[in-house]
Formats: C-alpha cells, sequence, structure tokens
C-alpha cells in the first residue's frame, strides 16, 4: 500500500472520529424535560411527559432561527402582586373623581353578573362596554403615565428581564399577546429598558384624538379587541407580526389564565405539535380552587404543557428557551 493510500484512509478515519464526536456532542447538548430545569423547589406539573419532550427535540432541530416566543403580560411578564391593566384603571384615583366614572364601572359589573347567571355573557362585550366607558369620561394619554406612577407597582416577574434579553441577543421575535392595553404595556417594557425592536405588542391600543398633542383624548380603540377569549384567534386579529415571521415554525406560549394555553393553538395555523406551553398557575383561591372562574387545578394542568405553581421566577423558562435555541 503505498503511503497515499496510507495517508487518505488515516484521513478518512479521522473524519469519521470527528462526526462521531460532533454527533455524541450534539446530543449531549439537548436538554432533557426535567423539573428541576425550573429551581429544585419549584412545583411543576406536566400532564405528559414524553410529548414535552418530543415537542422540545421538534423545536431544538430548528433552534433559535425557527423559533418566536408569545407571551401574555399581565400575570406573565408581571407577578401576581399587582394589577392588570383594566383594572388599574378602573381603580384609579386620577379618574375616581370624574362625575359618573365610579357608577358607569359598577354599572358594567352588575350586566356583568346578570348576563353571567342568565348564561348571555360575552366576553367582548365586557372589553367594548369597558373601553367606552374610557372614552365617554374623556381619557387622556397623559393619564397612562400618571395612573402607572399613581397606581403601581407593577412589578415584573423575575428573571423576565433575562428572558427578553436573551430572546433580544438571539434575534428570536416575542409577540406580547394580551386583552390589557398596548400604551400601558409599552410604557412600562420602555421604563424597564425591555422594548427591543424584537418585541410586538398585540393588545388593545389607545386611539388619540391627535397624534401629535401631548395630553391628546382618547378616541377608541384598536379594534377588534383582544380579550382572553379571542387570543385563540390572534393571527386573524393582528397578522402582520405573523406574516412578518411566517418563516417561524415553532412557538413557545407563556401565560397565567386557561385562556392563554389557547393563543397557542392556530398561532402558526396549524396543529399545536410545535407549540409548547408554559403557564405560572396563581396561589389557589380560599376554597381550592384557582382563578376569577374558580376552576380546579387539573384544568390548567390539561391546558398548559408545563405549568409552575407559585408566583415563580421565569428563571426556569429562561433556561428552557437556551436549551431550545441551540
Ligand atoms: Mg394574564
Amino acid at each position: 500500500m503505498t503511503a497515499t493510500a496510507i495517508s487518505s484512509i488515516a484521513t478518512g478515519i479521522l473524519i469519521v472520529c470527528i462526526e462521531l464526536v460532533r454527533r455524541r456532542n450534539k446530543r449531549n447538548r439537548r436538554i432533557r424535560w426535567s423539573r428541576t430545569n425550573f429551581g429544585r423547589d419549584s412545583v411543576v406539573s406536566t400532564r405528559d411527559v414524553a410529548d414535552v419532550e418530543r415537542k422540545i427535540r421538534r423545536i431544538q432541530k430548528e433552534g433559535a432561527d425557527g423559533l418566536f416566543l408569545v407571551v401574555d403580560f399581565d400575570h406573565t411578564v408581571t407577578d401576581f402582586s399587582g394589577k392588570q391593566c383594566h383594572d388599574l384603571i378602573e381603580s384609579s384615583t386620577i379618574m375616581s373623581s370624574v362625575r359618573g366614572y365610579r357608577e358607569d364601572w359598577q354599572e358594567l359589573w352588575r350586566i356583568c353578573k346578570e348576563e353571567q347567571e342568565a348564561g348571555t355573557y360575552v366576553l367582548q362585550q365586557w372589553w367594548e362596554r369597558a373601553h367606552a366607558i374610557l372614552v365617554q369620561h374623556h381619557f387622556r394619554r397623559s393619564y397612562v403615565a400618571r395612573m402607572l406612577d399613581a397606581e403601581g407597582p407593577i412589578r415584573l416577574r423575575s428573571g423576565m428581564r433575562d428572558l427578553f434579553e436573551f430572546c433580544r441577543a438571539r434575534s428570536i421575535p416575542i409577540a406580547i399577546v394580551s386583552a390589557g392595553i398596548t400604551n400601558f404595556i409599552d410604557t412600562i417594557l420602555r421604563r424597564e429598558d425591555m422594548l427591543h425592536d424584537n418585541v410586538a405588542i398585540l393588545a388593545n391600543e389607545m386611539i388619540w384624538s391627535k397624534e401629535e398633542e401631548t395630553d391628546a383624548r382618547l378616541v377608541c380603540f384598536s379594534s377588534p379587541a383582544v380579550h382572553p377569549g379571542s387570543k385563540g384567534q390572534i393571527r386573524e386579529l393582528r397578522g402582520a407580526f405573523f406574516e412578518k415571521h411566517a418563516g417561524r415554525r415553532n412557538v413557545v406560549v407563556l401565560g397565567d389564565s386557561i385562556h392563554d394555553a389557547s393563543a397557542a393553538r392556530n398561532v402558526l395555523g396549524q396543529t399545536d405539535a410545535r407549540t409548547l406551553s408554559v403557564g405560572f398557575l396563581k396561589p389557589a383561591n380560599d376554597d381550592g380552587t384557582f382563578g376569577w372562574r374558580k376552576l380546579p387545578k387539573d384544568t390548567f394542568v390539561d391546558a398548559f404543557d408545563v405549568l409552575i405553581e407559585g408566583d415563580r421566577s421565569a428563571a426556569g423558562v429562561v433556561e428552557l428557551i437556551r436549551g431550545l435555541a441551540r
């Protein structure tokens, strides 16, 4: 055998060895589903570990380039200690002195209760009626910052800043899909320096009388309203974001309400096989149920792929996204 042939064989063996090592390292880099990813003291439930692992493997194949996040805002980006957008506006002392304001909210809740009892309650109508109260009572642009200053604090969930920063660094788009109000979310994220180019807010935007006025009057809201029940149709409601990122086929959904899990469905115009949903479960009500709809915990375990109990940090989610984006 000639020296050239021996050299060729040795080179071939070396290439095979390098490829085997590369594949082994790649396998080792893959994260496996583990509750301890979310911190040793976290209580984490998942209805189907094998299914979660399948989704993780599928998403990892395309990494950061194929991924985007759909993230609820109130009590997901923020923790459970603060008020949600509409609650903050309703209880605001800035508006409370306006004649008829409090009475209109009381009337809204009375109608809401009546319709719930009659079985005729429609979520979208609550949003439309609430927004009409704000228009009717001349809500002004300057109230946004003033209300956040006066009625806060609205605290970010621990670890969320790291999550946003990681996604910015890896150019992973984040769609904040919220039944809250765009202008409040925008202000909070700007103050926290988290509103990067990769972040889009798909929520209810206040439309002002004249954009150039510093204290313009609220004229209307963007339409149709984004409410908890319509999050599953967010692709149709706010299509521009999804068209822009049509090449991305994998999504991680973060939320706290049972409706947030439905945001995952249809968001890619396909089955939820490429979506991984992570829920933050509020502490239980006094009667052991969860949320204002007083649902059993099992309902949340069934709705989310991964459910983190208690007002926990998002640090485990950061690790999850890091693993998926490799
Ligand atoms: Mg929420």
